[in-house]
């Protein structure tokens, strides 16, 4: 059947649905188009279900430290990897459902259930559907990269979608890949009970932290009795027996690690190697990512890429800010682009880390006359009184114009702390303003603008 419709949306990840709220909502006829589930990898296979699988995580933590507050478990503290699971499931799902309600009882927007294909810059393809729009919005999000090792397709690994299904506890969890992803899973499944040994090919975890920050996290993870390779360039998978066996060259210690189940946390994949675009005409930069400009439209006229799948993000809330910037051009006469936008993230290990905009490295490298004022986690108040000592906060500002380039809180709440920093960022205003602001006692946040008295120069 052939319909026609004022925009097209392919995807319901974290951009689609809100957008397809704005356009439906401003009187448009919209057509939104999912091919498994709705929501995406946020809600699905990525943010919702780690942060709840690393909550789980936290509890049995926090319950094995019980008597470093005076509390006593009478009894074995263990964990039912059935029920922390279901846990997680149901908060996945509650979400799923909302998006899918959400979108199916829109006013002016029409779900389609499948495959999308571009047919023409103008038309797409689902199953024997064909929609025409004169607007179309790709937001296609991204998948797992499994890396081209020997052996692996004889091995049945897993990545963060197939992970999800795990209601057992690997006995020696291998991951290969030590960032956000591989970290935040390593240090959940450590804590749930399992051995774990994280592969790097990097010289450091984290490597496009600080060395401070990445040897901070490193050493926080060892403390829970993870084990971390780095420079490991592996070289091949196998099974042996029940094992998986990778083969690493690590420069130093055996050359092979075994493991009872196999991670691969190595990056993500734009899913736009499916979509027909080549049909359409649109542009993929040598990544796969759908090259766009600062408005995230394509190089083809009325068609635009929003989320993962344009290289201008990998977080939920870049692909949530995609929509804002579109919706904002298309509908409200408002100028927004990407570059408005100052970097900012968190990784969820346990204490969690908050960033925004530079790191002191890049700040090292741009030349400028910069400031860096840091301090422990054992000298916040309240840390101390949440028995969280780990970690520090560091903030680098301009020397000349007193602009806060660049903030990393490695602490309890450092992932809620973080935006103190990054809103006065925003407001373009001198450090000076925080450094004079009243924050609630106790709080970390109440540490900043002390920190700030303690700038030194950069050298
Ligand atoms: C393990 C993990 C943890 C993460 N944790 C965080 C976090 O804590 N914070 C954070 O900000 N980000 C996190 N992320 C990243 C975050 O999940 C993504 O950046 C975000 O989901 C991207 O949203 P999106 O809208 O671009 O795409 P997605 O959410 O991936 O949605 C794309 C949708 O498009 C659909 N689709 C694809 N191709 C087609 C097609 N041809 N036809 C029809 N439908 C199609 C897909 O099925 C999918 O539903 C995490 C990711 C992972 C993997």
């Amino acid at each position: 059947m052939n319909t026609t419709y004022d925009a097209i949306i392919i995807g319901t990840g974290q951009a689609g649905p809100s957008l397809a709220g704005r356009l439906a909502g401003a009187g448009m006829k919209v057509a939104i188009i999912e091919r498994k589930l709705f929501g995406g990898t946020c809600v699905n296979t990525g943010c919702m279900p780690t942060k709840t699988l690393v909550a789980s995580a936290y509890a049995i933590h926090m319950a094995r430290r019980a008597d470093d507050f005076g509390v006593v478990i009478d009894g074995r503290v263990t964990v039912d990897m059935k029920r922390v699971k279901a846990r997680k499931d149901a908060v996945s799902e509650q979400s799923r459902k909302g998006v899918e309600n959400w979108l199916k009882n829109m006013e002016n927007c029409t779900v389609y259930e499948g495959h999308a294909r571009f047919e023409s810059p103008r038309e797409v393809r689902v199953g024997t559907n064909l929609l025409t729009a004169e607007r179309i919005f790709i937001n296609v999000g991204g998948r797992a990269t499994v890396p081209p090792i020997p052996g692996l397709d004889q091995v049945d690994y897993l990545t963060n979608s197939s992970i999800m299904e795990v209601n057992f506890l690997p006995p020696h969890l291998l991951i290969l890949g030590g960032s956000y992803i591989g970290l935040e899973f390593g240090q959940m499944y450590r804590r749930f009970g399992s051995e774990v040994t994280i592969l790097e090919m990097a010289p450091r975890l984290i490597q496009h932290e600080d060395e401070d920050v990445s040897q901070a996290v490193r050493e926080i993870l060892e403390r829970e009795g993870i084990s971390v390779r780095l420079n490991a360039s592996c070289l091949s998978a196998s099974k042996r027996g029940d094992q998986v066996t990778v083969t690493v060259d690590c420069g130093s210690g055996a050359a092979e690690v075994s493991g009872s189940h196999l991670l691969l946390a190595v990056g993500r994949q734009p899913n736009t190697d499916d979509l027909g675009l080549e049909k359409a005409g649109v542009l993929l930069d040598k990544r796969g990512y759908i090259v766009v400009d600062d408005e995230l439209r394509t190089n083809v006229p009325g068609i635009w890429a929003l989320g993962d799948c344009n290289g201008r993000g990998a977080f939920t809330h870049t692909a949530y800010n995609d929509f804002e910037i579109v919706a904002a051009n298309i509908l409200d006469n408002d100028h927004r682009r990407v570059s408005d936008r100052i970097q900012a993230y968190a990784l969820y290990t346990d204490p969690p880390l908050g960033r925004a905009g530079m790191t002191v490295a890049e700040v090292q490298k741009s030349g400028r006359r910069a400031h860096v004022a840091q301090r422990p986690m054992t000298r916040v108040g309240r840390a101390v009184e949440k028995g969280e000592t780990q970690g520090f906060m560091k903030l680098a500002v301009d020397a000349d114009s007193g602009e806060i380039l660049g903030a990393a809180i490695l602490g309890t709440g450092g992932d809620e702390v973080i935006h103190c920093i990054l809103d006065v960022m925003y407001c373009g205003a001198p450090y000076t303003v925080l450094q004079r602001a009243m924050h609630i006692h106790p709080t970390v946040s109440e540490l900043i603008p002390t920190m700030l008295e303690e700038l030194k120069p950069l050298l």
